[in-house]
């Protein structure tokens, strides 16, 4: 975009917001996601969530992604670039969007870099959670999902009050078939070879920002808004 074009839509964009979340698995993105959307009233883009729904629903995206994600790889970027671009460009995104697993490497994140620049906006961050390798591990063989309600629990961290039942509706609690440990290991070094790359080209472009997600979910939110909110500021001035 042309220096005349970023300053036109900075000055358009003042209460726009378009973050990307970006961290290994089970580094709390999904729960900072659900605070973020009530502050800020965003739509929520999360690829892994879309591409499960697909797959529950035997969809084509769904038998296309399956066997990727039992492994714990990533799915072709060709099934899952399109998917993204369709719901930011929509009419519900205009003021901004929030987008949680995706991208996931380079590719993903020049190809949203061209749909954001195509729209004449821009990234407003990408919003980096950094947890500990052991950490995520003992998080994700832990973590315990509702069959009916999706309420995620951990065994440890955050039990249910009768083991196996969902505290909403009494239904079984399971673990995802890609938080076995062994697929946890092999998801992190997916992590560590995709991302990594991704997270050097937006620190390149001066939109990374860092937070600590060895800390609590109400500290990791705190610092989050604190510096959307500086963001914004510093936007306006
Ligand atoms: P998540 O819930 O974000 O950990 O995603 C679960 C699985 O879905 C991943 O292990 C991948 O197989 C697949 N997936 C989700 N998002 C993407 C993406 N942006 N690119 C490729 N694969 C993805």
């Amino acid at each position: 975009m042309s220096a005349t074009a970023r300053g036109a839509t900075a000055r358009k964009t003042v209460a726009e917001l378009n973050l990307i979340l970006l961290g290994p698995p089970g580094a709390g993105k999904g729960t900072q996601a659900e605070r973020l959307q009530e502050d800020f009233h965003l739509p929520y883009v999360a690829t892994g969530d879309i591409l499960r729904e697909a797959v529950r629903e035997e969809a084509e995206l769904g038998r296309k992604a399956k066997r990727y994600m039992d492994a714990g790889d990533l799915v072709p970027d060709d099934l899952i670039i399109a998917v993204v671009l369709e719901r930011i460009g929509a009419d519900e995104a205009r003021d901004g969007f929030l987008l949680d697993g995706f991208p996931r490497n380079r590719e993903q994140g020049e190809a949203l870099d061209g749909a954001i620049d195509r729209l004449g906006r821009r990234l407003t961050a990408a919003l980096l959670i950094e947890v500990p390798d052991d950490e995520v591990v003992r998080r994700l063989s832990g973590r315990r999902v509702s069959v009916k309600s999706g309420r995620v629990y951990h065994v440890e961290l955050d039990p249910p009050k009768h083991e196996g039942r969902c505290d909403i509706d009494g239904s079984r609690l399971v673990q995802r078939d890609d938080d076995r440990p062994e697929t946890v290991r092999h998801r992190l070094q997916v992590y560590h070879e995709n991302t990594k790359p991704l997270i050097d080209y937006y620190e390149r472009q001066g939109v990374l920002r860092r937070f600590n997600g060895a800390r609590s979910p109400t500290e990791v939110h705190d610092h989050i808004r604190a510096t959307i909110a500086t963001l914004r500021l510093e936007d306006e001035l």
